[in-house]
C-alpha cells in the first residue's frame, strides 16, 4: 500500500513538479516549499521602531507614525505588514498572482503565521476576512490569492474565515493611473459589506500587500458602518506606497 502511494505521489510530483516559493525551481524530493539555496535566504521581518498605524519601518524611535499615517486618517484601526515588497518575495508574489502558482500560497500563509502570531495574539480577532477580488478576476484566475493566505492563517489559529461578508461590487478602473484622492474614491465604490457582518466585534482583513492603505481603509468603512467596531490587517508584504 505505501509502495503504491509512493509511487502515486512520484508520478504526481513528475506531472506537476513542486516548485521553490521564491525561485520557481523544481524542488528536490527532500526540499519542501524553498531549495537549499533559498532557504538561508527568508528576509529579515519588518522590525521595531515601526509606525503605530500601518506598522511600516520608521527611520527613528522617536517616531511614532510614518509620513503616510500622520497625513491621513485610517478607517482601520491599526495593522501590519510582514515584510517590505522586495526580492525574493515580490517575484514570488508576482509569480503566486499572475502566474497560476496558487501552490506557494501554503509557503507564503505560514511565513504569515509564524511572523505574525503575536499580532494576532494580540488583537484576538473573531474572523478572518480576506481582501475580495471580482468575481470575474477570481475566474479568470481560478483563486484570490489573499483568500489562499487567509485559509492558511485561519487553519493555523482556528479563527473562523468568511468570504461572503465583503464584496467586490465592479471593476474599478486601474488605481495605478489615479491619484490618491481618485483612488480612494474609486475603491470606496468598489466594496460591499453585508449586514451580517455586523454581528461581529473585530474583524483582521488579509491581504498580500498593503501599500498606501486604501483597500483596507475602503473595507474598513464598509464593515464599521455594519457596526464591526475593529478592524485590523495583517499583510505579508508592505510596499513603500506614496
Ligand atoms: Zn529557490
Ligand atoms: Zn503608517
Amino acid at each position: 500500500m505505501n509502495y503504491i502511494k509512493r509511487c502515486i505521489s512520484v508520478l504526481f510530483d513528475w506531472v506537476y513538479p513542486r516548485r521553490c516559493t521564491f525561485c520557481d525551481r523544481v524542488l528536490g524530493r527532500h526540499e519542501k516549499y524553498l531549495c537549499n539555496g533559498c532557504r538561508s535566504q527568508i528576509p529579515v521581518p519588518i522590525q521595531e521602531p515601526r509606525c503605530k498605524n500601518c506598522g511600516k519601518p520608521l527611520p527613528s524611535k522617536e517616531q511614532e507614525y510614518c509620513y503616510d499615517c500622520s497625513q491621513h486618517e485610517h478607517n482601520y484601526d491599526y495593522g501590519r505588514g510582514i515584510f517590505m515588497y522586495q526580492p525574493p518575495l515580490k517575484e514570488s508574489l508576482m509569480r503566486f498572482k499572475f502566474k497560476g502558482r496558487k501552490e506557494y500560497g501554503e509557503f507564503l500563509g505560514k511565513l504569515m503565521c509564524e511572523y505574525g502570531k503575536d499580532f494576532i495574539r494580540q488583537v484576538r480577532p473573531e474572523v478572518i476576512i480576506p481582501v475580495p477580488v471580482h468575481k470575474k478576476k477570481k475566474n479568470m484566475r481560478g483563486y484570490n490569492q489573499a483568500e489562499v493566505l487567509a485559509k492558511v492563517i485561519s487553519r493555523g489559529f482556528s479563527i473562523p474565515i468568511r468570504t461572503d461578508l465583503v464584496l467586490r461590487k465592479k471593476f474599478t478602473k486601474a488605481q495605478k493611473e489615479l491619484d490618491r484622492k481618485e483612488r480612494k474614491h474609486n475603491l470606496e465604490r468598489a466594496f460591499y459589506a453585508k449586514k451580517e457582518a455586523g454581528a461581529y466585534e473585530s474583524v483582521l482583513v488579509i491581504d498580500d500587500i498593503y501599500t498606501t492603505g486604501s483597500t483596507v481603509d475602503a473595507i474598513a468603512g464598509k464593515l464599521k458602518k455594519q457596526g464591526v467596531k475593529k478592524v485590523y490587517f495583517l499583510s505579508l508584504c508592505i510596499g513603500k506606497g506614496f
